[in-house]
C-alpha cells in the first residue's frame, strides 16, 4: 500500500529552480512524497495523504551525496590516522596501508560506523570504495542509504622497503581475479532486493594498477555504464614516480590511458602541473585535460588540509569547467563538516573569501555529487526526483537564532542540526538517532577490532615497530 507523508508549511526549504539552474530559498512550501518519489512542493496542497509532519520548525533540505569514502577502513584508524606522518614518504598512508589488517568482522564494524555517521549529517548517497569483505551488500542494504558498492581492486600494493624506499607487491595475475571478484560484487549490489544499491569500478591508485588493468576496468566501466574511480595526484611521492616513469604528470597519464571521461571520478586530482608544491612542472595542461574530457573531481578537503595540504584551488577547478563533487576520504563521515573544511581550506588556497561559499559547496554536495555518478533524479528537491530528504531541526540551540539557516548549518551546527532523514521516502534517521543500525554494538566491534589490528602491527611492519613506536600518543604517557 502506498504511503504518501505531507510536510506542512515548512518554515526553510531549499528547492531547486530548474529556470536559473540552482537552489533556491523557499519560505512556507509544503512537500509531499508518495513511497519513494516526491510528488509535489509548492504553496498549498490538497491532496490525499497518510501522516503530516509539521514543518514549522523545520528546514528541509536535500539529502547529501558523498562520493569518495572508504568507510570500512577509515573508523578503525581514528585515533590513530589525524597527526601521523611518515618523513620519509612524505605521507604516513604507505606505511599504514601495509600493516594495518582486519578481519571481515572489523571491516564491517567500521563500515556501520562510517554509515551512521553518515546518516547523522545528512547524507543519503555515498560511494563507499572499501577492499571487499564479507556481509559488505548485507550491511549498506541493512543502512538504508543509498549506496554505490566499489570494491577496490589492485595490480599491486605498496611495499615500504626502508629509507624512504617504495617498493611495490605485485600480484601473479596482475590484479585480475580481484577485478572480476569486483565485478561479482557490483552485480550482487546491483540486483539487491532493495533497490537502493548501485556498483562502480574502482581500481586502487594510478600507481598501483598496471596499465591493462586500468584500461580493462574502464572498458567494462564505459559499456554497462558504471561511474569509474581512480585514486590519481594525491600524494608528491606519486606524482614525481609517475614522471620518471612515464615522463607525464599522473593526469596526462591517464588521459594517455584514454581513462578520463564524462564517467571517471578523480579522487583527488590535487597535485596537478600548477600546483606550489611541485614548482618544477609548469605545463599547466592538467586542469584543461580534466574538463575537456567531463571527468569529475572528488573533493575530499579535511584529509589533506591535515597534512597541510590543499586543492589550488578550488575555485580554479570550477571557472575551468571542472565537475566537483564531495567525499569524505578520512573518519569523520561528516559531510557537513567536510562542507565547512572545502570553504575554509578553499579560501585559505585561493586567498580570499570570493573563492567559494555556501551556495556552492552545496551544490557540489548534491547536483554536482549527482552529475558524478551520471543520477538525474537525486540532489535536489523538486517533483519527481526521489524523496532523498533531509529535515534539520530550527530549534536546535546550534542552529538558533535563525537568519540564514544553510550558513547555521555549515558554519556551526552540522550534524547537530539534523533531526530526520528520508531516503527512498523511508526514515532513517529520528531526532538525530540512526533507526536502521546498532550504532552501540557497532563501536563496541569497532572498539575490538581496533585493538586487534594495532596489536599486530609489529608483525607486518617494515622495521618491525610497535604502533606506539610507529604513531606515537599525542601527549607523552606517565605510567
Ligand atoms: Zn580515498
Amino acid at each position: 500500500m502506498s504511503k504518501t507523508t505531507w510536510i506542512k508549511d515548512i518554515a526553510w526549504t531549499i528547492l531547486w529552480d530548474e529556470d536559473t539552474d540552482q537552489h533556491v530559498y523557499a519560505r512556507h512550501s509544503n512537500l509531499v512524497f508518495r513511497d519513494d518519489q516526491i510528488i509535489y512542493i509548492g504553496p498549498n496542497y490538497s491532496g490525499e495523504f497518510s501522516q503530516v509532519i509539521e514543518g514549522g520548525n523545520l528546514f528541509v533540505m536535500p539529502g547529501l551525496i558523498n562520493i569518495h569514502s572508504h568507510a570500512a577502513h577509515e573508523p578503525a584508524e581514528k585515533g590513530v590516522r589525524e597527526e601521523h606522518y611518515s618523513p620519509k614518504f612524505f605521507s604516513g598512508l604507505y606505511e599504514r596501508m601495509a600493516s594495518f589488517w582486519m578481519e571481515a568482522e572489523g571491516y564491517s564494524a567500521a563500515a556501520e560506523v562510517s554509515y551512521c555517521e553518515l546518516l547523522k549529517s545528512g547524507v543519503t548517497t555515498v560511494v563507499d570504495w572499501s577492499v571487499p569483505f564479507d556481509g559488505w551488500i548485507e550491511a549498506m542494504a541493512k543502512s538504508g542509504l543509498r549506496g554505490y558498492i566499489t570494491p577496490e581492486f589492485v595490480s599491486s600494493t605498496w611495499k615500504p622497503v626502508g629509507d624512504g624506499e617504495l617498493d611495490y607487491a605485485y600480484k601473479e595475475d596482475g590484479g585480475k581475479g580481484d577485478f572480476e571478484a569486483a565485478l561479482r560484487i557490483v552485480k550482487a549490489a546491483e540486483n539487491h532486493e532493495s533497490g537502493r544499491l548501485s556498483g562502480a569500478i574502482g581500481p586502487g591508485q594510478i600507481d598501483t594498477c598496471s596499465k591493462e588493468l586500468l584500461r580493462n576496468s574502464y572498458a567494462i566501466a564505459q559499456s554497462t555504464d558504471r561511474p569509474f574511480m581512480v585514486h590519481i595526484a594525491q600524494l608528491t611521492l606519486e606524482f614525481h614516480s609517475m614522471v620518471e616513469q612515464h615522463g607525464m604528470t599522473p593526469i596526462q597519464y591517464a588521459d594517455s590511458l584514454g581513462l578520463l571521461g564524462p564517467t571517471t571520478v578523480l579522487g583527488h586530482a590535487i597535485f596537478i602541473d600548477e600546483h606550489s608544491s611541485i614548482p618544477e612542472r609548469e605545463t599547466k595542461v592538467d586542469l584543461d585535460f580534466i574538463a575537456q574530457s567531463g571527468s569529475s573531481v572528488a573533493h575530499c578537503p579535511t584529509g589533506f588540509a591535515r597534512g597541510g595540504i590543499a586543492l589550488e584551488s578550488i575555485a580554479r577547478y570550477r571557472r575551468t569547467g571542472i565537475n566537483l563533487g564531495i567525499g569524505t576520504d578520512q573518519s569523520p563521515h561528516n559531510l557537513i563538516e567536510e562542507m565547512r573544511a572545502a570553504i575554509i581550506a578553499g579560501r585559505m588556497a585561493g586567498d580570499s573569501i570570493r573563492e567559494l561559499g555556501a551556495a556552492e559547496v552545496l551544490r557540489m554536495a548534491t547536483v554536482g555529487g549527482a552529475s558524478a555518478l551520471n543520477r538525474s533524479d537525486i540532489g535536489k528537491l523538486a517533483e519527481g526526483m526521489k524523496a532523498d530528504i533531509v529535515l534539520v531541526d530550527l530549534s536546535e540551540s546550534s542552529m538558533r537564532p535563525v537568519r540564514d539557516p544553510l550558513l547555521n548549518l555549515i558554519y556551526h551546527a552540522a550534524d547537530r542540526g539534523v533531526k530526520d532523514v528520508y531516503v527512498d521516502g523511508e526514515k532513517v534517521l529520528g531526532d538525530g538517532v540512526v533507526l536502521t543500525i546498532d550504532y552501540e554494538d557497532a563501536l563496541r566491534r569497532l572498539e575490538q577490532a581496533q585493538r586487534m589490528m594495532l596489536g599486530q602491527v609489529q608483525d607486518y611492519d617494515y622495521a618491525k615497530r610497535t604502533i606506539e613506536e610507529m604513531v606515537p600518543f599525542s601527549l607523552p604517557v606517565r605510567r
